[in-house]
């Protein structure tokens, strides 16, 4: 159930109601809103009384949510926005372009990826410390190594950090480097890691599962939510179908089904749907068109030399033409880079 306080109502009136609902021993999640407040509860609603809540002061409205993603659901808010520093938002007007290398090498190829990135308008850069791959002899990632290497970078060039979390063992650690954790496709239903991460207030930015449905993406952004961190961003990357032309199938229709049935911003990752470099390009433009808040995107300074993925990271020239035809999809479907 949701119960939406009216406009510029005082947060002490959504507190009585939130004290309401732990009197009859029911867990009320109080969402923040810049213009009203609202306050989904969770567990049997069967024994509160609409009638009693609606009298309260400053009720504007209560109202059953029947997805089974209560928090998640488009019925609670309009678009969210999730804060990634003072002047970078995912969600908001502006495209978030988060790109670089699949995994942190050395601090010269991160440091040469990152300049190229901002200087052809990306805003975050992204790398992974920790890499999941399918095979245990292959390169597992630089660990703590990469973080400082990602921190360093940040540094010199103001760029924030997206980099993947493996292991709920590592939250502390990571997040103290990151600015995004990025929870891949693998661990999606790694129920543990995404009640860790609904601890902490860090965005998270979950990838939708190889073989999930949009209810168990939604149901998997709900473990976070529901453990008490907000700020989720989901990113559609392509899933398994039976062709073999591409590395996955981007699912382009997971965007506009996704921005109807939630309020979290979508971001898409076109280099892990493709899998090839000259593909990436078109399905990026397709993700903004299609209403995408922003992309994840693997680019390297010599992809194959790239330790991980080479076949699928963008050229730096690559990188910075298709940075030029996003700008103009950009603003033809009402949005900024
Ligand atoms: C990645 O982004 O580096 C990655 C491993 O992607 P995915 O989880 O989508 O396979
Ligand atoms: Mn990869």
């Amino acid at each position: 159930m949701i119960i939406v306080m009216k406009e510029s109502e005082s947060k002490q009136s959504a507190l009585n109601v939130v004290e309401h609902v732990k009197e009859l021993g029911l867990e009320p999640v109080l969402l923040e809103g810049t213009e009203r407040n609202v306050i989904a509860v969770i567990g049997d609603e069967r024994i509160m009384d609409e009638h009693v809540l609606n009298a309260m002061p400053g009720v504007e409205k209560v109202m059953p949510v029947l997805a089974p993603f209560k928090l998640a659901s488009k019925n609670i808010r309009g678009q969210s926005t999730v804060q990634i520093t003072d002047d970078i938002e995912v969600g908001g007007k502006r495209l978030a372009i988060m790109a670089g290398n699949c995994a942190v090498e050395t601090i010269e190829t991160s440091m040469a990826t990152a300049q190229a990135v901002q200087a052809a308008g990306g805003n975050i850069q992204r790398g992974g410390a920790y890499k999941p791959r399918t095979s245990p002899y292959s390169f597992q990632g630089l660990g703590t190594e990469g973080l400082e290497i990602l921190t360093e970078v940040k540094k010199q060039t103001g760029m924030p950090i997206i980099t993947e979390i493996l292991d709920p063992r590592h939250v502390e650690s990571v997040a103290e480097h990151a600015d995004i954790m990025q929870v891949g496709t693998r661990n999606m239903q790694n129920y543990e890691l995404l009640r860790e991460l609904g601890n902490i207030k860090k965005p998270v930015l979950l990838k939708r599962g190889m073989s999930a449905t949009i209810e168990e993406f939604l149901m998997s952004a709900e473990y976070v939510l529901s453990s008490g961190n907000p700020n989720v961003i989901l990113c559609e990357r392509g899933i398994r179908t039976y062709e073999t032309a591409t590395r996955n199938t981007l699912d382009i229709s997971a965007i506009p089904v996704l921005k109807e049935m939630t309020h979290l911003p979508v971001i898409v990752d076109p280099s892990h749907a493709a899998g090839k470099r000259d593909y990436v390009p078109a399905l990026a433009k397709a993700a903004i068109a299609a209403g995408a808040d922003g992309l994840l995107m693997d680019v390297h300074p010599e992809p194959p030399k790239s330790m991980v993925d080479p076949d699928q990271a963008l050229t730096f020239d690559q990188f910075t033409e298709l940075m030029e035809d996003i700008k103009k999809i950009a603003e033809a479907v009402g949005r900024t880079v």
